[in-house]
């Protein structure tokens, strides 16, 4: 059948693109330099016996089985937004199965023909999909130039009721971080600027208490919606924004990623609060994870390489696909599992490593990782 024959006809081509992607098996014996699991808390059996031990009453349920606005508003969910208001000292927060949910969500639910998007070159896809759903105008500014952002407010933002102006505190690719300081002078100079900004791989590892980037800056209050996700650092799953009653409101009402599709698990929400919980008492894995992301950024560059990280995901770029993929395969013969990013995620001719550091690596290890990024082996 044509159908049939024009989809494999469109994946021989992504193959000779080096493009094609495949569901990878990690093997068990490698070092895994993949994952989102920054404070290695998935691994950690004790923790997660504690919280076993604890668990009582509805919080052992597996699933919601409706949502939120049917059956599934289960104490577990509301007690994680309490606490989680609490912690950020904010009014209100929501939360969503996942943070692709919340990304393609709120900005559909929030914004309307008067409105404009400002948002950074580099930002996750999710949020693009969020922008092409909500159907605004738009405009994208280079990525971390804010006073890029800054010119194209000063020609716009008079003619819209509202610009929201979208980034990451931590970027997922090349793991370098918005200056926050700048990203919240705007909202002074420009009153109608409403904050978006997504924590992702910045809550957990960043922050006294690991809230994230805003929070360890004193600049939380200011952000108007702070997404936060749970599958990384949290090794749980969901997300959540952190916002004003209005909003949370609002949100409850319009969003569709929120109001058609099951509630989380309440044993997964119960979890995540556990975990929120027992993050102040962190540092130490924090920091940890903190200075090998430095360490292996320094090494990176030592070689001649620029490598914009500031944080526990550092990029190697590579060039073409080709290349990357075999750098790839080198690191795998040594014993890392390191996955080569490759075009559509990062711009063409940039294919890249993307070594995503764990607390759960070793100091052996790490040495190990170090001393072939230093020697030269991709
Ligand atoms: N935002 C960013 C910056 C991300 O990197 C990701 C996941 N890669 C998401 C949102 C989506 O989060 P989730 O995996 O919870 O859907």
């Amino acid at each position: 059948m044509a159908f049939y024959d024009a989809l494999a006809r469109s994946l021989e081509a992504l193959d000779q693109a080096g493009c094609r992607r495949a569901l990878p098996q990690v093997p068990p014996e490698l070092v895994n330099l993949s994952s989102n699991d920054y404070l290695g808390l998935l691994e950690d059996a004790e923790l997660r016996e504690r919280f076993y031990a604890q668990l009582s009453g509805e919080d052992r349920l597996l699933s919601a089985a409706s949502s939120r606005l049917l059956t599934g508003n289960c104490e577990a969910v509301q007690r994680l937004e309490a606490a989680l208001a609490q912690a950020y000292g904010a009014e209100a927060a929501l939360v969503f199965g996942s943070g692709y949910h919340a990304n393609t969500g709120i900005l559909p639910a929030l914004a309307g023909p008067k409105s404009l998007v400002l948002a950074d070159k580099l930002i996750h896809a999710s949020m693009i999909d969020g922008i092409r759903a909500a159907g605004c105008k738009f405009f994208r500014f280079r990525h971390n130039d804010l006073a890029h952002a800054r010119q194209l407010l000063e020609r716009h933002a008079a003619d819209f009721d509202e610009v929201f102006v979208m980034t990451e505190s931590v970027f997922s690719m090349d793991g370098d971080r918005v200056d926050l300081n700048g990203l919240v002078a705007l909202k002074r100079d420009f009153p109608n600027v409403v904050l978006y900004l997504d924590e992702a791989h910045g809550v957990g590892v960043f922050g006294e208490t690991g809230l994230g980037c805003a929070h360890e800056a004193g600049l939380a209050g200011e952000i108007d919606l702070l997404v936060g996700t749970c599958g990384k650092a949290w090794s749980s799953t969901g997300a959540y924004v952190i916002c004003r009653s209005v909003v949370r409101e609002a949100l409850v009402n319009r969003t569709r990623p929120f109001i058609f599709t099951t509630a989380l698990p309440p044993i997964n929400l119960a979890w995540t609060r556990f975990v929120l919980e027992a993050f102040p008492a962190m540092a130490e894995r924090r920091q940890r994870v903190r200075a090998m992301g430095r360490r292996l950024t320094e090494a990176i560059t030592a070689r001649g390489i620029a490598c914009p990280s500031a944080s526990q995901i550092v990029p190697l770029v590579i060039g073409s696909n080709e290349a990357a993929i075999a750098a790839a395969a080198r690191f795998r013969q040594a014993g890392f599992y390191v996955l080569p990013i490759r075009p559509p995620t990062v711009p063409e001719g940039t294919a890249r490593l993307r070594f995503s550091l764990t607390a759960a690596v070793s100091e052996a290890d790490f040495a190990r990782l170090l001393a072939l990024v230093t020697e030269g082996e991709a």
